[in-house]
Order: structure tokens, then sequence, then C-alpha cells
């Protein structure tokens, strides 16, 4: 059986993508800052509600002691994620603050690398373990800087320097652990909480590229950045 914990799970793509991993087998571990709207989101997918605040040391601690004592981890999707930036107007670089950056970086990225941290014991233990980083099209060095697409429009500054952020770890961490399948995923504008609900894709269609990389096996690729047509340009 493979064990999965998914943080940020309660709703949006996190809450979908733990849909499709139980229907596909999974014993999913959804990941959630606040225990009651966890407890009600596992109950309703029928799987298991962790109380995990990816910026909280001792949050995250105790989740990996919980899931290490039912029997340990295959599979971690990095899914939590905020954009306080987000509005009409997007906070721009004329408006950003360093409190804004350093809000959006404490659960974007360093989030990331303490739930890594904790959770990479246990993964190192499984057969075949998989990480999914949730990253966004807007990580994309590349496509920001190419005038004429959608992410080069978007003037946000503080969301794609952490999903930039995001990209670089994975590419680390698949260098540093070889027998890890870790790669970094852009599931498109979808629309959920993080942008007022404007996005332009449901989040079924959204947690597709999380669901397949979840999935990948032993032979797939690591260090990579996709969307579900391919590879995108870092
Ligand atoms: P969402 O509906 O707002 O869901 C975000 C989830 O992250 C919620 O469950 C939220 O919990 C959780 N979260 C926030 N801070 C947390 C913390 N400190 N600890 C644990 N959980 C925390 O947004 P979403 O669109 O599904 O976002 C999921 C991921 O996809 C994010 O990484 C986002 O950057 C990425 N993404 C989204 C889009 C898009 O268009 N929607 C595009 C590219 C990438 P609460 O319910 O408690 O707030």
């Amino acid at each position: 059986m493979t064990a999965t914990l998914i943080t940020g799970a309660n709703k949006g793509l996190g809450f979908e993508t733990a849909r499709r991993l139980v229907e596909a087998g999974h014993t999913v571990y959804v990941g959630s800052r606040d225990a009651e709207r966890g407890r009600r989101a596992a109950e309703e997918l029928g799987a298991r509600a962790i109380h995990l605040d990816v910026t909280d040391d001792w949050s995250v601690g105790a989740a990996a002691k919980t899931i290490e004592a039912d029997g340990g981890l295959d599979v971690l999707v990095n899914n939590a994620g905020i954009a306080p930036e987000w509005g009409d107007p997007v906070v721009g670089a004329g408006d950003l603050t360093a409190e804004l950056m350093r809000g959006t970086f404490e659960t974007n990225v360093i989030g990331m690398v303490r739930v890594l941290h904790a959770f990479l014991p246990l993964l190192r233990r499984s057969a075949a373990p998989v990480v999914v980083n949730v990253s966004s099209g807007l990580a994309s060095l590349s496509r920001v800087a190419t005038p004429g697409t959608a992410a080069h429009a978007y003037p946000g500054v503080a969301y794609p320097a952490s999903k930039a952020a995001v990209n670089m770890i994975t590419v680390q961490y698949a260098k540093a652990f070889p027998d890890l399948r870790i790669n970094a995923v852009e599931p498109g504008f979808t629309a959920t909480g993080l942008n007022g609900n404007s996005g332009r894709q449901t989040v079924e269609q959204g947690a597709e590229i999380i669901v397949r990389m979840a999935q990948v096996g032993a032979d797939g690729p690591t260090g990579g950045y996709f969307d579900i047509e391919g590879v995108l340009p870092w």
C-alpha cells in the first residue's frame, strides 16, 4: 500500500489530488493547518487527517512522528502555498514590502524545506520514494522574461520568486537524493481560493499533473519541471 501525504489538502488542488489518489488506492494523509477543516475533508475523501502547518516546526515534527508510527511514507506532495500579493491590483514591485516577501517565502519556500527535512528520513526508507513540489508557471524565468506570455504580463514579485526557489530546491534535492523521484509541477491557472476563483481551469484539470507525477515509477524523471503538456523551460 502506498502511503501519501499532501500538505494543504483540505481544499483546492490539494483536496482534488487527495481525491484522485484515494481513488488510485493510496493511503492518503490530508495535511491541514486547521485540524477541524482537515478532519472534515478527510472524512469526505475516505482519507486520514493529519494536522500540519508548514510554518510550524512542532506541528510538522509531530505529523512526521505520527506517520512514521503508522508505517512510513512513500509519496510527499508539497502542495501548501499562498499568494498574499493576489488582488486587484496584484502587489507588484512598486508596493512590495519585506513583510509580504517574508510571509510568502515562509510558507512556500521555508515551509517546503521544513516538511522535506522532517519527512526525508521516512521517504528514504520507502522502496520507491516520490516527491511532488507544486510550483507554478510563474516560476519560469524564461517565460516571465519573454514578452507576449501570460507569465510576462504578471506583475507580482513575491509569489513568482518563491516558486522559482521551489524549482531550485527541486533540482538540488534531486541531485542529492538520486533514489528519490522529485519533480516540480505547474498545475496551470486554476480557479481556487488562491486567486479569488479567477483561474480558467477546474481543479480536476489542475490536479492532473500533480496526480501524474505523484504516481511516477522508479524509472521516471527526477529533477524536472513539468505541466500537463510536458517539460517546461526553467
Ligand atoms: P488554495 O485553494 O488556497 O489551497 C491552498 C492550501 O494550502 C489550503 O489548504 C491552505 O490551507 C494551505 N495552506 C496555506 N498555508 C498553509 C500552511 N502554513 N500550512 C499548511 N497548509 C497551508 O490554493 P490552490 O490553488 O489549491 O494552491 C495549491 C498549490 O498550487 C499552491 O502551492 C499554489 O501556489 C499552487 N498553484 C496554484 C495555481 C492556481 O492557479 N490555483 C497555479 C499554480 C500553482 P487553509 O485552507 O487553512 O488556508
